[in-house]
C-alpha cells in the first residue's frame, strides 16, 4: 500500500525513522558500552551483555492505541526491510538505518489454533507458534535478521570490513548463520563448528547448501561453544551466537507477533518456550516487557519454559524454592530428542535470573516458570500433535508435554489460552520420528514407543509378476495383473468394502 492511502494519523509514524540510544549493559558490574564495536561479552568482568534503549522512554510518548494501529497498518507496507523483525523497527533495531535491513522472510509465523480432538484430549485451547516457518525452518532467522543487520550497518558505514561470522550450533543457528550471511556476500564469509554427529543429516545440509564453511567437532555443543569463545578471544571474527546480543533483540519479535495476534489482549494468555542456551526464554520475556512498558500492551503473559530431564539445568535451578539456597549449577547432559535444547550450561543463565527477577517484579507476582518433561512424553506429544495436523519438532512436543505438566501443577488452568513454541520445522528431525516407529532408540533415550502412535509404510509387491520398472512396459496382460494384484492387497490390508456394481 502506498503512502498516501494510510491513515492521516499514523501517516507520519509508518515509516519508521532511526531512532533511540542502544548501548550494551553489563549484567553483572551495570558497566555500559559502545554499540560501535562488536562485543559478546563485558571488557571488564567477562559477563553477557543486554542492548539496553537509553531512550526507551520516547516509546511512551505515542498511546498505546496509535501503536497497534501502526504495527497493523505496517503489515500492507511494501518495503523488504520492513516485512520482517523490523515492523517492530522502534523495539528492536532503532537505530539502524532503513538501507541496512535484512530480510530474508522471516518473522511472519503462523498461529494455529489445536483442533478439537487435541484442545479436549489436553482440556485447555491451544496454539502452536510454527516458528519452524521461518527461510531456515526454525526461530533462530529472527535474531540473525537483527545480528546480519548490525554487522551490514557495521560495514556500510565503513566500521567494519571483511567480515568472517562464526558461531557453534546443535545445527539450527548454523543454518540460519550461513543463510544470512551468505545474502550479504561477498562481505561476509560464515564458519560453523557443530559437535560431530550430534546434530541431523537436514541441519548439516544446510550451512553446507549455503556455502559456508562446515567445521565437525568431538563431544557435544557445550564444547563447541568454549572452542568458538577461544577463538572469539583471540582472532578477528564475528561470533553469531546468541551471546551476541543483537540475536536476543531480534528474537523478541516472536513476542510481539503472538501479542499482535491477540489484538494485544494477553490477560489469561500463556506462552510455552524450550530452553535449550536459554536465549529465546531471554528474548521472549524481553520483548513482553519492552510492551508493557511502552503501554503497547497491558498485561504480561503467563512464561513457561521446558526442559527435558536429560538437559534440565535452568529447571533445576528453579526447582529451589528457598532463595537464599538457590544456586546456578550445569549439568551434564545426556542424550535428547530435543537435542538443539541439549545445552547443559546455558550461556544467557544470567539474563535469565535477570529478567525473571524483573518480569516476576512488573507483575506483582511469579509469572515465570519452568517445568521438566521426560524424553518419552516429548516424542509421544510431539507425534500425537502431528497426528492431529500439525508439523511440530521435538521442541514442539517438548511443549505439549510441558503445557500437561503446567496444567498439572496448577501453573496454569483451563481457563488460558496457550501459545506452544514449534521452534522448527517437524522435517529436520525425521530421525528421531523414525527411530519411534521402528523402536529402536538407543536404551539412554528410554524411549518406549506406543503402538498407538507408530506408523510404517507398507510394501506392496505382486508375486509372480516383474515389476514395472522405469524404462521397461510391462505387456498389457502382464500390467492388467500387475493392477488387480496391488489393488486387492491394498483393498485387503485396509479393509475396503466392495461397491455395488
Ligand atoms: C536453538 C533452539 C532451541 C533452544 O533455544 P535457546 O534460545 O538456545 O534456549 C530450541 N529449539 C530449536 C529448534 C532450536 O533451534
Ligand atoms: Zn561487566
Amino acid at each position: 500500500m502506498e503512502l498516501s492511502d494510510f491513515p492521516q494519523d499514523i501517516r507520519s509514524n509508518i515509516i519508521p525513522k532511526t531512532s533511540g540510544q542502544y548501548e550494551y549493559h553489563c549484567l553483572k558490574c551495570q558497566k555500559i558500552w559502545d554499540i560501535d564495536r562488536l562485543l559478546y561479552t563485558c571488557p571488564s568482568c567477562g559477563s553477557v551483555l543486554m542492548i539496553e534503549d537509553q531512550q526507551s522512554d520516547r516509546l511512551k510518548q505515542l498511546p498505546g492505541k496509535l501503536w497497534h494501529k501502526i504495527f497493523n497498518y505496517r503489515k500492507l507496507l511494501n518495503i523488504q526491510g520492513l516485512k520482517g523483525i523490523f515492523r517492530y523497527h522502534e523495539f528492536l533495531g532503532a537505530v539502524l538505518p532503513l538501507d541496512a535491513l535484512v530480510y530474508l522472510g522471516e518473522a511472519h509465523t503462523p498461529m494455529i489454533e489445536a483442533n478439537k480432538v487435541l484442545q479436549d484430549k489436553m482440556g485447555i485451547c491451544f496454539y502452536y507458534k510454527n516458528d519452524g516457518q521461518n527461510p531456515s525452518a526454525s526461530f533462530k532467522d529472527r535474531g540473525m535478521a537483527c545480528a546480519l543487520s548490525y554487522i551490514n550497518y557495521l560495514i556500510r558505514s565503513g566500521k567494519l570490513s571483511e567480515v568472517l561470522a562464526i558461531c557453534a550450533s546443535t545445527g539450527d543457528t548454523s543454518a540460519a548463520a550461513a543463510l544470512y550471511g551468505a545474502y550479504l556476500a561477498p562481505h561476509i564469509k560464515t564458519a560453523v563448528l557443530l559437535p560431530h554427529k550430534k546434530v541431523t543429516p537436514q541441519q548439516l545440509s544446510q550451512p553446507l547448501g549455503s556455502g559456508a564453511k562446515v567445521f565437525e567437532i568431538p563431544g557435544v555443543f557445550d564444547d563447541c561453544m568454549k572452542v568458538v569463545e577461544a577463538l572469539a578471544d583471540q582472532y578477528h571474527v564475528a561470533l553469531l551466537n546468541s551471546k551476541n546480543a543483537w540475536r536476543i533483540l531480534g528474537q523478541e519479535s516472536y513476542s510481539y507477533e503472538i501479542a499482535q495476534d491477540f489484538d494485544y489482549k494477553l490477560e489469561s494468555v500463556a506462552i510455552v518456550v524450550p530452553i535449550g542456551n536459554a536465549g529465546n526464554i531471554t528474548a521472549v520475556m524481553n520483548g513482553f516487557i519492552k510492551f508493557f512498558n511502552a503501554g503497547v500492551i497491558t498485561h504480561l503473559p503467563r512464561i513457561i519454559g521446558v526442559q527435558s530431564h536429560h538437559a534440565d539445568p535452568v529447571f533445576q535451578y528453579y526447582a529451589e524454592k528457598d532463595l537464599q539456597k538457590r544456586q546456578y549449577k550445569a549439568v551434564t547432559v545426556k542424550p535428547s530428542v530435543a537435542q538443539a535444547a541439549m545445552i547443559g550450561n546455558p550461556v544467557s543463565m544470567p539474563r535469565v535470573i535477570d529478567r525473571v527477577n524483573l518480569y516476576n517484579e512488573i507483575s506483582g507476582k511469579e509469572n515465570v516458570f519452568v517445568v521438566q518433561v521426560t524424553e518419552q512424553q516429548i516424542m509421544d506429544y510431539q507425534i500425537l500433535a502431528n497426528q492431529n495436523g500439525h508439523i511440530v519438532c521435538t521442541h514442539g512436543g517438548e511443549c505439549l508435554a510441558g503445557l500437561i505438566q503446567a496444567l498439572d501443577h496448577k501453573i496454569i488452568d483451563n481457563n488460558y489460552h496457550a501459545v506452544l513454541d514449534s521452534t522448527a520445522h517437524a522435517l529436520k528431525f525425521t530421525g528421531f520420528q523414525d527411530q519411534y516407529f521402528q523402536n529402536n532408540f538407543s536404551p539412554e533415550f528410554g524411549i518406549v514407543p506406543k503402538k498407538e502412535l507408530q506408523n510404517y509404510p507398507v510394501l506392496i509387491s505382486p508375486k509372480n509378476i516383474p515389476a514395472p520398472t522405469p524404462g521397461k512396459q510391462l505387456s498389457p496382460e502382464k500390467f492388467q495383473q500387475f493392477l488387480e494384484q496391488t489393488s486387492a492387497e491394498i483393498a485387503s490390508c485396509l479393509q475396503l468394502k466392495k461397491r455395488q456394481l
